[in-house]
């Protein structure tokens, strides 16, 4: 069967524009579907606006607490409809930068939704009139679709907003419940609350961030901006129902909340929806499609990157992913993805940064009596002359026979910048006399890093 592509990727976003405009730079024939603005969810709906509002809520932060320095504050009127459309104008001229490399790479781009025919063959589907515009066939097939949040199944939950909802505002509430005390609910805790909000966020466990090491999530509940948030755990989000253009909140106690509006960010899962999979049996792997070290799913000709499979569902992740794909596919080359020491981030403010294993992780692994902790926490210089004042910690784990740095963590400002550093050393396999011999830059916060002794 003659094809008219080498390669179709079905949805635009970070895993699939990486692995289409490589796959092309090799000369393969590429076509790349996508029902939305180009981008995905870290351009559109996710991190790029994300981080643009975090500058925003930091700028307003620094402005508010800044007396000390001189800098007297006549009082600051924030506009977020001004923000929201500046965020929106970013959001869409990056969108347009990446349509325009698609075009000089020569990828065809298809407006649709993509929904497979046969499997070598995808329509692309109108979504408003539910239409087949046009029939596409190729030798591989990329399914790089991301995901989608996660709705809780109870009563009035369409009353509430998801992530998506929220680059949408005209204008941000007066307050506001946030279900979740994951990424997402906790940066927008932080954004929304350092912008003048009223926050109550809602978690079913004891603390935020679970996952994350203890430490970091007991710096993030202790800091000005989390203590200024009403915090309610161990409980859960029973109904939701309109009362006077609020929105009143039932939790499993029988309490009461009302807020202008709600948040949920309960998790994401994979968007396979639309794409009409079953008659390919593909293996799953749980709510993810199954994919071994290569990316490819249980059909010879079909790959899959990003959300959509369990791995960690990060932006540069699916980049990579993308990348090797094709790197291997159209290229010969023989790459896999390295999933070692991935650093993380969760921006708050003052931001959580990490790299490696968690004490709680190391422990379980190596066992306690194995694990040596070094840990500080301190008032950054920034924070001297101000108000509030938010503490930073740094914490290295260590394997005590080898030496060898399992972790480190971070809580403070520009604690994601020093981390990605960290990351590099973590990966080739650093120890802790090798952190100790390093001469330290002072005066800032990373020197901690350096000259922590046990
Ligand atoms: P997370 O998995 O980070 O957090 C989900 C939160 O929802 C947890 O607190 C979880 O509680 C809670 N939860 C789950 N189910 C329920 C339920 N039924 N009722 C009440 N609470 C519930 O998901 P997010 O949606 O915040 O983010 C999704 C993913 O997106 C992240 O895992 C990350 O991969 C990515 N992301 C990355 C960012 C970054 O890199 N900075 C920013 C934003 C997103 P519990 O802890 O008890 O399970």
């Amino acid at each position: 069967m003659e094809f008219e592509f080498d390669l179709i990727v079905v949805g635009a976003g970070s895993g699939g524009l990486a692995a289409a405009k490589r796959a092309a730079s090799y000369g393969a024939k590429v076509a790349i579907i996508e029902v939305n603005q180009i981008g995905g969810t870290c351009v559109i709906r996710g991190c790029v606006p994300k981080k643009l509002m975090v500058y925003a809520a930091k700028s307003k932060k620094n402005m508010d607490s800044s007396e000390g320095y001189g800098l007297k504050n006549e009082g600051i009127n924030f506009k977020s409809n001004i923000l929201l459309k500046n965020v929106r104008e970013e959001v869409s001229r990056l969108s347009n930068l990446h349509r325009n490399s698609l075009k000089k790479l020569n990828v065809t781009v298809f407006e649709g939704l993509g929904r497979f025919a046969t499997q070598n063959e995808l329509e692309i589907i109108c979504p408003k009139t539910k239409k087949i515009k046009n029939k596409i066939s190729s030798k591989k097939i990329l399914i790089s679709v991301g995901g989608k949040p996660k709705k809780l199944n109870i009563p009035g939950i369409d009353l509430a907003w998801t992530s998506d909802d929220i680059f949408e505002l005209e204008k941000f509430p007066k307050s506001i419940l946030i279900v979740g005390g994951g990424y997402i609910a906790c940066e927008f805790a932080s954004i929304f609350r350092n912008l003048g909000t009223e926050v109550i966020q809602l978690i079913r466990g004891q603390h935020l961030l679970n996952g994350f090491d203890e430490d970091l999530s007991l710096c993030l509940e202790e800091s000005p901006t989390f203590t200024e948030i009403n915090i309610i755990s161990n409980t859960q989000l029973r109904s939701i129902k309109r009362v006077n253009g609020n929105l009143e909140s039932t939790l499993d106690s029988g309490d009461k909340l009302l807020t202008n509006n709600i948040l949920i960010a309960t998790g994401r899962e994979p968007n396979l929806l639309h794409l009409n999979l079953d008659f390919l049996n593909l293996k799953m792997d749980g709510q993810y499609l199954d994919v071994d070290e290569v990316n490819q799913t249980s059909n010879a000709n079909i790959f899959a990157v990003g959300d959509i499979i369990n791995k960690p569902n990060l932006t540069p992740v699916a980049i990579e992913q993308g990348r090797v794909f094709s790197d291997n596919f159209f290229n010969s080359q023989k790459r896999k993805v390295n999933y070692e020491n991935i650093p993380k981030a969760v921006f708050t403010i003052p931001e959580i940064s990490t790299v490696g294993l968690s004490e709680k992780k190391a422990i379980e692994i190596y066992s306690e009596k194995n694990i040596k902790i070094f840990k500080c926490k301190f008032t950054p210089m920034s924070n001297t002359f101000k108000e509030n004042k938010s503490k930073c910690m740094l914490k290295i784990v260590v394997h005590k026979l080898t030496d060898k740095v399992l972790g480190c963590h971070m809580f403070g400002e520009t604690s994601s910048e020093i981390i990605q550093m960290v990351s590099i050393s973590l990966n080739a396999g650093i120890t802790k006399k090798d952190f100790d011999i390093t001469m330290a830059l002072h005066p800032t916060i990373s020197e901690e890093f350096v000259t922590m002794y046990g």
